[in-house]
């Protein structure tokens, strides 16, 4: 292997201690940062995620609100709550875990959201702020990739960056980061054609599929920063990256491990955001 690794849990770890600090800044001015996350339904994943978040929560100093809501809850009925959660002046950020049941249109949730709570960073609003260059709230995961790239001295600026997948919360969101980052960027998806010759290409890859080991080591340019955002459970109940590590790290400079690479930066980057938005909303710098 010649990669380095890019310690996931160390940074994250790092990413944390600023949030506690800004927590404890907050709280010396009489104000507790409070976090409400939403769980509709069982869904197994959903709440090992819900679960980590509170426990984040509570190594930050920030508040959490657990909200558990049966599998047959109504679109209204979590529309209500939301409305709630808006109104309360001692809830700064609100965030409903994804996937939700079939009944519930998530485009809807998302938008009852207010943007200034709305510490995932999926409402329309931050992602036009974020597409203009405004101050906004940044998707955790993307926010978290570009904190690992740059964890490595890498500069972006005049890369070639790689981004496989383009979902909203992922692969979108990245790519306009890194173009933010003046990065000459392309975003492959399943329609993608000559896939392998273009990420061999990439100075940065990320790759954020949802295929295990779908990366493999001809698509790696050598030397290239890989970031693997991929959280795929195999059958032997492991969780495994989109990205074949053996052949990627023996020819990337730098790659993220799956597990202990993005999952815990982007837990990390969800407690700065709820730090800076009990700030923002307190009109409090941290
Ligand atoms: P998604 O299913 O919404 O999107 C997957 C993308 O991959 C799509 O845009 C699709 O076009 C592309 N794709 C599928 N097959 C392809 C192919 N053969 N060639 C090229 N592109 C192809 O998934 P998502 O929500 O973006 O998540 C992607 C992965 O990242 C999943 O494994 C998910 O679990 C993981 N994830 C991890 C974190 C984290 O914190 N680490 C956060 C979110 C998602």
């Amino acid at each position: 292997m010649s990669a380095q690794i890019i310690d996931g849990k160390a940074l994250a770890a790092a990413t944390k201690a600023e949030a506690a600090a800004e927590a404890a800044v907050l709280k010396a001015k009489g104000i507790e940062p409070c976090l409400a996350v939403i769980l509709v339904g069982e869904n197994p994943a959903s709440q090992v995620y819900v679960r980590g978040k509170v426990k984040d929560c509570g190594e930050c100093g920030i508040k959490s609100l657990e909200l558990r809501m049966p599998e047959t809850t109504t679109q209204e009925e979590l529309l209500a709550k939301i409305a709630e959660l808006a109104a309360d002046k001692t809830v700064n950020g609100i965030l409903v875990q994804l996937p939700l049941p079939k009944q519930i249109d998530e485009h809807a949730v998302i938008d009852a959201i207010p943007p200034e709570k709305d510490v995932d960073g999926f409402s329309p609003v931050n992602v036009g702020r974020m597409q203009t260059g405004q101050p906004c709230f940044l998707p955790c995961t993307p926010a978290g990739c570009i904190r690992m790239i740059e964890s490595t001295g890498t500069k972006i600026d005049g890369k070639n960056a790689v981004v496989i997948g383009r979902s909203n919360i992922v692969g979108k969101p990245a790519a306009l980061l890194l173009l933010a980052k003046n990065a000459t960027v392309t975003v492959c998806h399943s329609h993608t054609a000559n896939l392998k010759e273009i990420c061999a290409n990439a100075d940065i890859l990320v790759a954020a599929v949802g295929r295990a080991g779908f990366v493999t080591g001809d698509m790696v340019k050598p030397g290239a920063v890989v970031i693997d955002v991929g959280i795929n459970r195999g059958a032997d109940g492991k969780l495994h990256g989109d990205v074949n590590f053996e052949e990627a790290s023996a020819v990337a400079g730098y790659i993220t491990p799956v597990p202990g690479g993005v999952g815990p930066m982007t837990r990390a980057m969800l407690m700065k955001n709820t730090t800076q938005a009990a700030a923002m909303q307190n009109g409090v710098a941290i």
